[in-house]
């Protein structure tokens, strides 16, 4: 049997690390499984605010983020069918003065090794190839059982198996909710054709569809994610977003989103899924974290910050106290009574900043007059996602 650790993160994707990097940072022992052959995150880009960011610099990460990543210059959305430009937030000196730290664009892969190496570096106990089947819990400890029967004891399970997290269905009967889009993402080279702005994150808003494309890996990669509503979907098939539905779903976009698609990886595909929020994430001594407790859409592109502030705040709420069951359970309320709504206000924002994205005809044309209006220099609409609110916001 192995011996007992404090805490036991089941998952290793962004929210498993960033929990297992703040507790092992708090001085408490860590093992982490994870269910995949080997650690790794697949998909290419990923934006992190400023709420993430300053999180990085308090763990001592962000300078090496910033060094395989690119600090853009602004956000743009255009109009996919028109290409004009209709709205920008500037990235620079006023937003840094702002929010206390840059909004940075990094490969999956480069923040998820970061994040390995800080963690192992603390002494965390990695595992790959042990997929969680269960957790028990005594009056004195979690019990949680891989599949090949081994039981791995510790005070407190911090569940950060995902989307489909299995841990939650012990918790709560909901299932993950299909959007009906589908994202395709990939990289190519900075120097390719594709009628991007290297220095900025560009949203090409169109009907039904959208395209982000931003700089990586210091400029020498530009990171592509076409999105769109499937047709088959809407028309209730089980075998639907497949890349016969992208160009269609496209057409009446302008020559640079053509450009941009023609360059797209097209061997794999994600439908976009989430749930809707949640009052508790736990359950005795489990607590769930990540897209396992708040998974939403991607059109904030906060996901992975959202699991980082998890990380942030399950260590604060634990301070150095005992893990006994009402300690436990204690920390669970404070961390809960933060998160719950912050992340409920992500989830439910990024359904409606998605239909604004994608609607067609009036809708566009009125959303689009209201964006040309918006002031480029007021943080009015940004301040309550990127601004350290800590404990005061709610
Ligand atoms: C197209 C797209 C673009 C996005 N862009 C952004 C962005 O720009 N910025 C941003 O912040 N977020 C973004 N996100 C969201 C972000 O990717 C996710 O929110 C984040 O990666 C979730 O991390 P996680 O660790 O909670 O889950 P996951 O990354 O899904 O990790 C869960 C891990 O748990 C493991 N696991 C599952 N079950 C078990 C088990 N039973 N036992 C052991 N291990 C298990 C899995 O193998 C996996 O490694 C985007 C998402 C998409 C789809």
């Amino acid at each position: 049997m192995h011996s007992h650790t404090d805490v036991l993160v089941v998952g290793g994707g962004v929210a498993g690390l960033a929990s297992a990097l703040a507790l092992a940072r708090g001085g408490r022992s860590v093992r982490l499984v994870e269910k995949a052959p080997e650690f790794g995150e697949v998909g290419a880009g990923l934006q992190l605010g400023p709420n993430a960011t300053r999180i990085l610099a308090q763990w001592g990460l962000l300078d090496r983020v910033i060094e395989t990543g690119v600090r853009p210059r602004r956000i743009v959305l255009k109009d996919a069918r028109t290409a004009e430009e209709l709205v920008a937030l500037d990235l620079g000196t006023d937003f840094l003065a702002r929010y206390g730290a840059p909004y940075v664009v990094a490969h999956r892969s480069d923040l998820h090794r970061i994040l390995l190496d800080a963690v192992r570096d603390l002494g965390v106990e990695l595992r790959t190839a042990s997929e969680v089947v269960a957790v028990d819990v005594t009056a004195d400890a979690a019990i949680t059982t891989l599949l090949s029967g081994e039981q791995l004891h510790s005070d407190i399970v911090i569940g950060a198996d995902g989307l489909n997290s299995q841990l939650r269905s012990t918790i709560c009967a909901d299932a993950a909710v299909p959007s009906g889009y589908v994202a395709y993402r990939g990289t190519v080279p900075a120097a390719a054709d594709t009628g991007a702005g290297l220095d900025d994150v560009i949203g090409w808003i169109g009907p039904n569809c959208h395209l982000v494309q931003y700089p990586l890996r210091q400029g020498e990669l530009l990171n592509q994610v076409a999105v769109f509503r499937s047709a088959r979907f809407d028309r209730g098939e089980l075998d639907w977003g497949g890349p016969d539905e992208l160009d269609q779903a496209f057409q009446s976009c302008c020559p640079p989103v053509h450009a941009a698609l023609s360059r797209l990886w097209r061997d794999r595909w994600w439908p976009m899924s989430d749930r809707p929020p949640i009052d508790s994430w736990s359950r005795d001594r489990l607590l769930l974290v990540g897209d396992a407790a708040h998974p939403m859409l991607q059109y904030l592109a906060q996901g992975a910050c959202q699991a980082i502030e998890d990380g942030y705040e399950l260590a604060r709420v634990l301070g150095g106290k005992p893990l006994d069951l009402a300690a436990w359970k204690q920390a669970v309320t404070d961390f809960e009574h933060h998160r719950v709504p912050r992340t409920a206000k992500v989830q439910t924002t990024a359904r409606w900043w998605g239909d604004l994205w994608h609607c067609d005809g009036i809708a566009a044309d009125l959303r689009n007059a209201y964006l040309r209006e918006h002031d480029p220099n007021t943080f009015r609409y940004s301040d309550w996602l990127y601004a350290d609110t800590s404990r005061s916001h709610r």
